[in-house]
Formats: C-alpha cells, sequence, structure tokens
C-alpha cells in the first residue's frame, strides 16, 4: 500500500523500510523527525516547514523559465513574485526571502498590511508588486515604498484607483511608483476560482477603461510610469487550454496598448494559477500539464504576438503562490483512539451454551478461509440480523449481542484480509458498513481548512508500518465537537489504515501539501490554535530543527478574543478560595493546576 505517494508526492517523499522519508541529503524518516521534536515535550499536532522544498519549488520555475526564454529566443524578462497571501507566516517568509535573493525573487502583496512586509522583508532590487483594493493611505504607502528605492508597481483594478494615484502623486515627492493596468479577459478561468478572472470578474478594466486610463495617465503626465498588464484566471488551473486563451487575448492588449502610445509598457503579468497535483488515486489526477509546457507555452506566444505585432518582446512576470508554498509543509498529529477498538477477541465473553447461531458464528471465525470468505461473511450478516431480533423479542441477553456484534466484526475483518486482493464490490460495501473511525488529536477546521471550505482533499497516510496490509477502512475525526470535522470514508476514493492498540503504540498520520492558503485561513473553532510547528533543515548527516514555535496557550487564545485574562484568572481563584468542598492544602494546588492548563495549550495530551 503506498497510498498514491507517487502520484502527489513529486519526489519529495518516498517509503523505505516501511517509513516515509524525505527524499533529500540524509534522507530522514518523518518519524525520526516527529519524536525527536516530541522528546522535547511538544504533544498533539505538529506542523513541519521543509525549506529545501521551497527552494526546489523557486528553482524549478525559474530554471524551467530559462530553459524556454533559451528555446525560443525569447528577448524579454522574466521574474516571479510570491503573492503573500498564500502564506504569510515569519517561518516561512523569512526563509523564501532568503532562497529567493540570487534570483531577484519578488513579493507581491494585497493589503496594507501585505504591504509593509513586503517593504520590510523584500530583498533589495527584488520586484514588488500590489494587488486589490487600494484605499489612499495604501497608495500612499507604495509611494512610500518607491520613494525608499523600492522596484514596485500598483496594479490598479479601476478607474479610481487610478484617480487616486494622480491625486497622490501630486501630493507627493515627485518620485512614483510603476503603474500597472489589471486588465479584464473575455477568457476566464475554470474551477471554483473562475471569479478571478474573466469579463464577469471582480477585477480589472475592460477595453474602454483601458482607453480610458491611457489616456488619464497621458494627461497627468504618468504614462512613463505606465509599465505593466496583468491578470489572473484563478488558483489551482488544471488544464492548460484556458490559460492558452487568455494568454493570446493578453498579449494582443499589450502590443494594442503599445501602439496607442505607452512607450514604457514592457510587461506581462499572468498571476498565479500553476496547479499542485492532490490526488492520492490515479483516475483522480487533475493537472494535465507540466511546468515545462507552461514555460514553453507562454513564451512561445508571447513571442509569436510580439513578432506579428513589431512590438519588443515584453518581461514576463509570474505570481504563483500554491506552487511554491503547499509542498513545503506536512501536518502531522497523533491517532487518539479508535471507535471499534472494544472488537476484540479478548472482549469475547462466551458461555458454557451459547445460543446456537452465536455458537455457529464462532465456529465460522475459526474456519473463514480464502475458499469461503464470501460465502462466511454472507452467513455472518444473516446470523446477526436474526440474533438481533432474537434480542429485541428478549429471547437473548445483552452478553449475547455484544458476543455476536464482537463475532460479526471478527469475521468481517478476516474476510476483508482474505479478499482484499479480489476487489470484489460487494467488499466495497462492506468496508462502508464496519469502517471504523479514528480519531485524530488535530482540528480539521484549524489545519486543514480548505477541506472544510472548498472539499480539497489532500493525501493522508500514515508515517509507519508501510510494509504491513492496513485493513480497516478508515474515516478520520478530529477533535472539535462538530460534525463536520470528519473526512469521511469515501468508496471511490478509500483510505486504508491499520488496526492499532493506542494505549501500546503511537501511531501517526501526514498530511501533505498543506501549506498553501490554509495556515492563515485555520479557524479557532472550538478555540483549537495553530498547531506547534518547527522548521527542519536537512543536512548530509541528519537534520537540524529550528525556530520551533508552540501552539498558542489557552490563555492567549482567550486574550485573542478580548478577555480579560486577569479577571479570568482573578475569578478562577476567588472561586476555589471560596469552595467549602476542600482544605488549604487542596486549594493550593487546584491554582497550580489551573494556572498549569491556562499556560498550555488546548490539545489532548496522549499517556503515551
Ligand atoms: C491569489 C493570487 C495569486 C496566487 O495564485 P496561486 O493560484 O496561488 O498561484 C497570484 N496573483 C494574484 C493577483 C492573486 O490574487
Amino acid at each position: 500500500m503506498d497510498y498514491g505517494i507517487d502520484i502527489w508526492a513529486n519526489d519529495n517523499f518516498f517509503i523505505d523500510n516501511k517509513k516515509v522519508k524525505v527524499k533529500y541529503k540524509s534522507s530522514p524518516s518523518l518519524i525520526k523527525i516527529i519524536n525527536k521534536i516530541r522528546e522535547e515535550g511538544t504533544r498533539g499536532p505538529i506542523l513541519l516547514r521543509f525549506p529545501h522544498l521551497i527552494e526546489k519549488q523557486i528553482n524549478l520555475i525559474y530554471e524551467n523559465f530559462k530553459a524556454a526564454k533559451e528555446e525560443f529566443n525569447y528577448q524579454g524578462k522574466f521574474n516571479a513574485l510570491f503573492p503573500l497571501k498564500v502564506n504569510q507566516y515569519p517561518n516561512f517568509v523569512k526563509n523564501l526571502v532568503k532562497i529567493g535573493k540570487k534570483y531577484n525573487y519578488g513579493l507581491e502583496a494585497g493589503s496594507k498590511a501585505e504591504l509593509l512586509l513586503a517593504m520590510a522583508y523584500n530583498n533589495e532590487n527584488s520586484p514588488i508588486t500590489v494587488n486589490g483594493f487600494k484605499d489612499e493611505e495604501m497608495i500612499s504607502l507604495g509611494f512610500i515604498a518607491r520613494e525608499m528605492g523600492h522596484d514596485i508597481t500598483l496594479i490598479i483594478e479601476g478607474l479610481n484607483e487610478l484617480k487616486n494615484i494622480i491625486k497622490t502623486d501630486k501630493k507627493r515627492f515627485g518620485i512614483a511608483p510603476n503603474i500597472g493596468l489589471r486588465i479584464r479577459l473575455h477568457s476566464s478561468g475554470i474551477g471554483i476560482w473562475a471569479k478571478s478572472g474573466g469579463i464577469n470578474s471582480k477585477f480589472g478594466l475592460t477595453s474602454t477603461e483601458l482607453i480610458e486610463a491611457m489616456q488619464l495617465l497621458k494627461n497627468a503626465n504618468l504614462i512613463d510610469k505606465f509599465s505593466m498588464i496583468h491578470f489572473h484566471i484563478g488558483s489551482q488551473i488544471s488544464e492548460i487550454g484556458p490559460l492558452k486563451k487568455a494568454l493570446r487575448e493578453a498579449g494582443n492588449i499589450y502590443a494594442q496598448l503599445k501602439k496607442m502610445g505607452a512607450p514604457r509598457l514592457n510587461a506581462i503579468n499572468l498571476g498565479g494559477g500553476l496547479a499542485i497535483e492532490y490526488s492520492q488515486y490515479k483516475d483522480e489526477i487533475k493537472r494535465n500539464y507540466t511546468l515545462r509546457e507552461y514555460a514553453n507555452d507562454v513564451t512561445y506566444l508571447l513571442k509569436d504576438i510580439s513578432v506579428r505585432n513589431s512590438v519588443k518582446e515584453p518581461d514576463i512576470y509570474i505570481e504563483s503562490g500554491r506552487y511554491i508554498a503547499a509542498s513545503h509543509a506536512v501536518l502531522v498529529a497523533p491517532v487518539l483512539e479508535l471507535f471499534s477498538q472494544e472488537y476484540t477477541q479478548a472482549k469475547l465473553k462466551l458461555k458454557e451454551k451459547n445460543p446456537p447461531l452465536v455458537q455457529e458464528l464462532y465456529e465460522l471465525y475459526k474456519t473463514i478461509d480464502s475458499t469461503y470468505a464470501q460465502e462466511y461473511l454472507h452467513d455472518s450478516i444473516d446470523h446477526m440480523n436474526s440474533l438481533l431480533t432474537l434480542f429485541d423479542l428478549g429471547y437473548i441477553d445483552l452478553v449475547d449481542r455484544s458476543n455476536t456484534e464482537i463475532l460479526v466484526n471478527l469475521i468481517i475483518k478476516k474476510a476483508i484480509t482474505l479478499l482484499k486482493d479480489k476487489g470484489s464490490k460487494e467488499l466495497l460495501q462492506i468496508q462502508d458498513m464496519i469502517q471504523e473511525r479514528y480519531l485524530i488529536n488535530f482540528s480539521i477546521f484549524q489545519s486543514l481548512p480548505d477541506f472544510w471550505g472548498i472539499g480539497q482533499t489532500f493525501p493522508v497516510m500514515p508515517l509507519d508500518r508501510l510494509d504491513e496490509k492496513p485493513t480497516r477502512s478508515a474515516s478520520i475525526w478530529d477533535i472539535t465537537c462538530d460534525s463536520d470535522g470528519e473526512i469521511s470514508y469515501n468508496r471511490e476514493q478509500p483510505l486504508f489504515l491499520h488496526e492499532l492498540d493506542v494505549t501500546k503504540e503511537d501511531y501517526f498520520l501526514g498530511f501533505f501539501l498543506v501549506g498553501a492558503y490554509q495556515e492563515v485561513l485555520g479557524m479557532k473553532h472550538n478555540l483549537f490554535t495553530h498547531p506547534s510547528e518547527t522548521t527542519v533543515f536537512i543536512n548530509e548527516n541528519g537534520f537540524e530543527i529550528q525556530n520551533s514555535v508552540e501552539a498558542q496557550s489557552i490563555m492567549d487564545i482567550i486574550e485573542d478574543l478580548d478577555y480579560n485574562v486577569d479577571e479570568i484568572k482573578d475569578t478562577l481563584n476567588d472561586k476555589i478560595k471560596n469552595s467549602n468542598f476542600i482544605n488549604e492544602k487542596a486549594k493550593k494546588q487546584m491554582k497550580k493546576e489551573v494556572s498549569l492548563f491556562l499556560n498550555d495549550n488546548g490539545y489532548l495530551k496522549t499517556i503515551n
């Protein structure tokens, strides 16, 4: 069982010696890394960040575009920017900026807060672009960035923004940022993000508005600042077709605007959209192109349009975020409980004389083999139905009923193991019936909000025991008190996990490709916070863990909601002081305990 690792892991992880390992330098297993972190006392879910995977993605983008430019003898430059909305966490951003320095990899900002981050952290000489709606304050901030020396382009979404830029320019010190125009395309993106592009999109200027914008810029003597057109047809573009269509449209708009008199217009910004393959299942593969194909199509099409229109080949900017960030983060969470753990042979309470059908179930269980597995399975389910009726009618007792449930469960499990390779339809149905619920120490709302919000699935697999065939059809339950906190068993895309005894062994699940968008979308449902995180640097001899950040304490999260924590502490302490049930010594201990809980995070602590 390889959990589709060849489909989604992109050669970043592999299975060796029954464990998932990181395919880089010393190739440590994830379980080894987790155990090392847990040695320091950390419990609950842990987010691992791998900077070498950020580096890999950045290198891939620049290398592929370099190759494509050479292939088509493309004259324009290539630039890339990371859109901060995809991940603003410091242990991601700071490493990204460090890694991107050699390429002048830039940052894209969509809000005042992100722009301030970009102004603080962007490498010197790396570009900044600003998208999204802007008020006068945000525009002034753009001017300040330029005045500081940043290579910044404000991309306007509407004519009012442009008017505000012109107004601001008159008030400032004579050095304006570059101006980009977001264009509204006829061709739209596909999938759930189609609203980002297309004629009905939330963003961008129509042809009429573009012409008007040019006039406004000329009148204000700012036409020399107009350097870029921008479009973004949506995230996770799984097919290359719509992108090519959008490029042709944008390329022609570029050529037209140049001919209409935009002397410094020299760049097309394609926004983001490069897709990640999240599927664990062959027949669910979504992405139909490679990065090389994307780079080739972009350079070829823009070259072709430029040559035909006799205009300079534009510099290419891309702002892919998901492609850069998704793979760098892995969430590891321990299994706390299996809900039908009780169905073990040890729990059977067979009597001297059992009801005949129970006795027969027992015989079936003892003698089932691969030849008769299916037949015995049918018999046992028949028997169970009869026995349940007998119970309702008062003919058998609760112990008989418990024995029935255990035996049928054991028979089904055995049958599944015996029939596994025959893959019958019926087997799938049975697996549906006896799926096991694995309770996992994490919150889906906090750590996989994209699953909850938009149904995005993520590759999941155990980190160990990969030499054993997993026999339980599994659904995953988180520890929130919300029935949405479940990744339910899916017959088409089943998840099989191992049988285990949580009182005796650790069992960890890894959730992969969780590094894009989700972190900051994470919700504090039930007041579970961002999990503890660690950055893992892998070297030739092993690995180093750095920048570990503990999950927020209960006190901090309560404070985030604007509670007065001193008031809470005082109230709790008063209640302890005034309790009539206990003596002074116990009160002292209780105070200590409450204070400890408040200072700890809210995830569950397992014994092991
Ligand atoms: C969201 C966004 C991106 C990033 O898109 P990905 O799908 O993550 O690559 C790039 N540019 C703009 C303008 C965006 O809004």
